[in-house]
């Protein structure tokens, strides 16, 4: 006799959780876990906020790019990161870049308008937000750092006719190399022009501008003012149009806010939806009860079983209209839906036992067999069967979804 949960409820068996491990989410998290996981490492690791974090940043779009496709998925789970690797197009080829992962993420396409129109990259920042604020929307005020076209030399970086063409690159700022790999066999390559790091001209020392020291631009400090408006979502982005670096030979890119929600301690949200837990002593559950719930903005909502009607353990119920405000149309609002849990009292005392029978109207007679054996039962303790090996896979882990109190735990018989 062993003890297995739900099977719904475990996971297939994945070969390796390195990709898993590195977005910090588990093997059967939903799509949406995977992309909160991505764009919050992403704007984190990113290497305009995080130089350093090169390698990091890769390893975070590499996972990110297996796991959120099917295909890939499927090859990942079976047979690891060597599978994946030898997968592709050969020689590790078959991924995209760790910078085409991020703009497809959040501009919603490779390559984009960005390249053609020569417009500068997008400044994206995460702003967090609390559920109160997404549900009565609020205005919050956010200090940026961003690059502007320096006053002084209206971009020029020094004075008229001091810029120069630079003449290794001929201006392009990138010059092709010849390597021979082996006799017969050469390889072509470009490389940033060195004498001009890349920018395609040249200013003489003393002629560069003093403000910019001839970099064309100057860091400024921006407030944007955020309308959160009731309704949006975690991962939603409010798009700030041209208002990114500028730069006098691009376009400027947008300032992407995109919203993080911050967890709720007692409600959570589904879609428009809010799910929120209730205790319930036993008492409660049989002979009614009445609970006032705080909502977002501060009201008080009181609700009533009444004598009579039976509350069961995990019974969901909701009340319309109390969940969240739709997007563009606030006065529209999802459920608030409630899950209740009873709370058994650990013992009773037993001169009241004979009443409480007649109450639940008796129990069932059983009849026990002639040589039937007598049994004590004794209390199991899954969290110390856990973490001394035994049992391991009884219990799911991740079971908890909804900080669901109860374990659920189903005994059946395997062969
Ligand atoms: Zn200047
Ligand atoms: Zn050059």
């Amino acid at each position: 006799m062993r003890t297995k949960t739900e099977p719904s409820k475990r996971h297939k068996m994945v070969k390796e959780t390195g990709f898993y491990d590195i977005l910090g989410v588990k093997p059967g998290c939903t799509q949406e876990d995977l992309k909160k996981a991505y764009r919050k490492l992403a704007l984190k690791y990113h290497p305009d906020k995080n130089p350093n974090e090169g390698e990091k940043f890769k390893q975070i779009s590499m996972a990110y790019e297996v796991l959120s496709d099917p295909e890939k998925k499927a090859i990942y789970d079976e047979g690891g990161e060597s599978a994946i690797k030898k997968g592709g197009s050969g020689g590790g080829g078959g991924f995209h870049s760790p910078m085409d992962i991020f703009e497809m993420f959040f501009n919603g396409g490779f390559g984009g308008r960005s390249k053609r129109e020569r417009r500068g990259k997008d400044l994206v920042h995460q702003l967090s937000v609390t559920l109160e604020e997404l549900y009565s929307g609020t205005t919050r005020k956010l200090a940026l750092q961003k690059n502007i076209i320096c006053d002084q030399c209206e971009g020029h970086g020094g004075k008229k006719g001091a810029v120069q063409k630079c003449s290794p690159c001929r201006g392009t700022g990138v010059v092709t190399k010849i390597q021979q790999l082996a006799p017969g066999f050469v390889q072509q390559f470009e490389e940033a022009c060195r004498q001009c790091r890349g920018m395609g001209e040249i200013i003489d020392e003393k002629d560069k501008c003093k403000t910019c020291s001839g970099r064309k631009t100057v860091r400024d400090r921006k407030i944007l003012e955020v309308n959160v408006e009731k309704g949006m979502r975690d991962g939603q982005k409010i798009v700030f149009s041209g208002e990114g670096d500028q730069d006098p030979e691009l376009q400027p890119g947008d300032i992407v806010i995109v919203l993080d929600e911050k967890e709720h301690p007692v409600f959570k949200r589904s879609g428009q939806d809010l799910v929120m837990h209730i205790q319930l002593q036993l008492v409660e559950s049989l002979c009614g009860f009445q609970k006032v719930i705080r909502t977002l903005d501060d009201r008080d909502l009181v609700i009533t079983s009444y004598p009579g009607e039976v509350i069961k353990h995990e019974a969901i119920k909701y009340i319309a209209g109390e969940g969240m405000p739709q997007y563009k149309n606030p006065f529209e609002k999802g459920r608030l839906i409630i899950q209740f849990f009873v709370v058994f009292p650990d013992s009773l005392p037993i001169d009241l036992v004979p009443a409480l029978e007649q109450c639940l109207q008796g129990r069932p007679v059983v009849k026990i067999p002639q040589n039937a054996e007598e049994c004590s039962l004794v209390e199991l303790d899954p969290e110390h069967d856990r973490r001394s090996g035994g049992y391991k896979n009884a219990y799911d882990e991740d079971e908890d979804h909804h900080g669901n109190p109860g374990v659920r735990v189903q005994q059946c018989a395997t062969s």
